[in-house]
């Protein structure tokens, strides 16, 4: 059984309210996740979360997360704007971008966040776009593979994202000469990885890293923010990780670098997504069709527009269906969707119990980098988005796609397809 559901009549009920497909999301599994971060690090004077919005850019869930005390992480205009429509602003806001048009520097400047910069060359860009901010947080890249004990845990030296060691010194230097008052040091090493060790490893390495940089520039890093990558156990036989015991870690690295050695005051930020809300999603669907020949194949009337990560990274997800919880899993099945591309598949030889065509079938853990990933490949629409409150209420928080929105970026220039949309409709 998968490590965190709800009870099946409760997909029931939802389906009997939607059609589907759809993501629901779990509120309380959301607001308990963030109450147990915040208190995991409360033994910092100065912990903020900023939730990775590219992992549930929904604005109801973004509500959510401030009321539990969350900043949010942007990488896009769009994404501020959905920061800025939701009453994020200031310190709350973290604007982590990559090679992003340099106008995006503008906006977040504008609303008063923290720039994550990525890049030596765009130090010159922050007095040309927005000004000079106040403060400033650097990405660092120490090349090479990161490793936790003997194991290999990432390749920073393939990745795209940081800048140097030696490109850190040059830029705190310059942006402290261009009048930035405030530093951070920001890294992102591993990606879903529910080994503990993950935080606290990075946190020894950006808080030496920090002790470093001010002994060669006098310039004093006023926060450490250890971004993402804290996985969840998507297979049923893994583990979830123990907030408190990666708090615990990084609060005696702290003690170890910081506190022992008089530095204090230091605050600690993390960027988390997958970790806030991937459990707390489910891709919810209908058995439509059923298929053997080489194999036996079952499809759903989800596709991979609406979770492409079994398609694209192989990502295990497990399924289930409902209302046969206790049946035996003595059948072997490919789940599919509908779309003209062989990798459209939820999972491939999968042990299920019979599925009979209706049956409501669930892919879990998608709430993070689920809905948000979807594309719309063969016109397939994106599905909605449904609420499961902490009242036990089902609330819409966004409506599907209907092929008007699908055609509406050609709305004017093809008048006969106007007119086919208006006649569909
Ligand atoms: C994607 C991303 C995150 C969140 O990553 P998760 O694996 O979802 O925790 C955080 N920070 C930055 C800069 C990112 O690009």
């Amino acid at each position: 059984m998968p490590n965190y559901s709800l009870p099946p009549s409760v997909f029931q009920r939802a389906c009997e309210l939607f059609p589907t497909p759809f993501h629901l999301y779990d509120e309380r599994g959301i607001r308990e996740t963030a109450r147990e971060l915040n208190h995991a690090f409360s033994w910092c004077e100065d912990y903020e979360e900023y939730f990775a919005v590219k992992a549930l850019p929904n604005p109801a869930i973004l509500r959510i997360l401030k009321e539990e005390r969350c900043g949010l992480d942007c990488s896009s205009e769009t994404e501020l704007m959905l920061a800025e429509s939701c009453g994020f602003s200031g310190r709350d806001i973290m604007f982590s971008a990559n090679a992003m048009p340099p106008e995006e520097f503008t906006y977040a400047t504008k609303l008063g966040g923290f720039i994550n910069l990525d890049d030596i060359t765009h130090v010159p860009l922050l007095e040309k776009h927005g000004g000079v901010p106040p403060c400033v947080c650097l990405r660092y890249n120490p090349g090479g593979d990161f490793k936790i004990g003997n194991a290999i845990m990432g390749n920073p030296g393939e990745a795209k994202y940081g800048m140097t060691r030696a490109q850190l010194s040059s830029a705190l230097r310059r942006l402290k000469e261009m009048g930035v008052r405030s530093f951070g040091l920001h890294a992102f090493l591993s990606s879903n990885t529910t080994d503990e060790w993950y935080y606290p490893t990075l946190a020894r390495l950006l808080f030496q890293t920090a002790i470093e940089l001010y002994r060669e520039t006098g310039v004093a890093i006023a926060f450490i923010n250890l971004s993402g990558g804290v996985g969840i156990p998507y297979r049923p036989e893994e583990k979830k990780s123990n907030m408190i015991s990666i708090g615990a870690g990084v609060e005696a690295v702290y003690r170890d670098c910081f506190t022992s050695q008089g530095i204090t005051g230091v605050a600690i930020k993390t960027e988390m997504g997958r970790y806030m809300t991937a459990p707390y999603g489910w891709l919810v669907s209908h058995a439509v069709h059923s298929k053997e020949t080489y194999k036996h194949y079952i499809a759903l009337d989800a596709t991979a527009c609406n979770l492409i990560r079994p398609a694209m990274y192989g990502s295990y997800h497990e399924v289930s269906v409902v209302g046969k919880e206790n049946a035996p899993h003595d059948t072997c099945y490919d789940i599919v969707g509908s779309l003209c591309e062989n990798n459209d598949k939820f999972a491939i030889d999968r042990m299920l119990p019979h599925i009979d065509m209706g049956d409501i079938v669930v892919i879990h853990d998608t709430g993070a980098h689920g809905f948000s990933m979807g594309y719309n490949y063969n016109g397939r629409l994106r599905s909605s988005e449904i609420l499961y409150t902490e009242s036990g209420e089902f609330k819409l928080i966004r409506r599907a796609e209907t092929p008007a929105d699908y055609f509406a970026t050609l709305r004017g220039l093809e008048p006969s397809l106007d007119a086919v949309i208006k006649e569909r409709e």
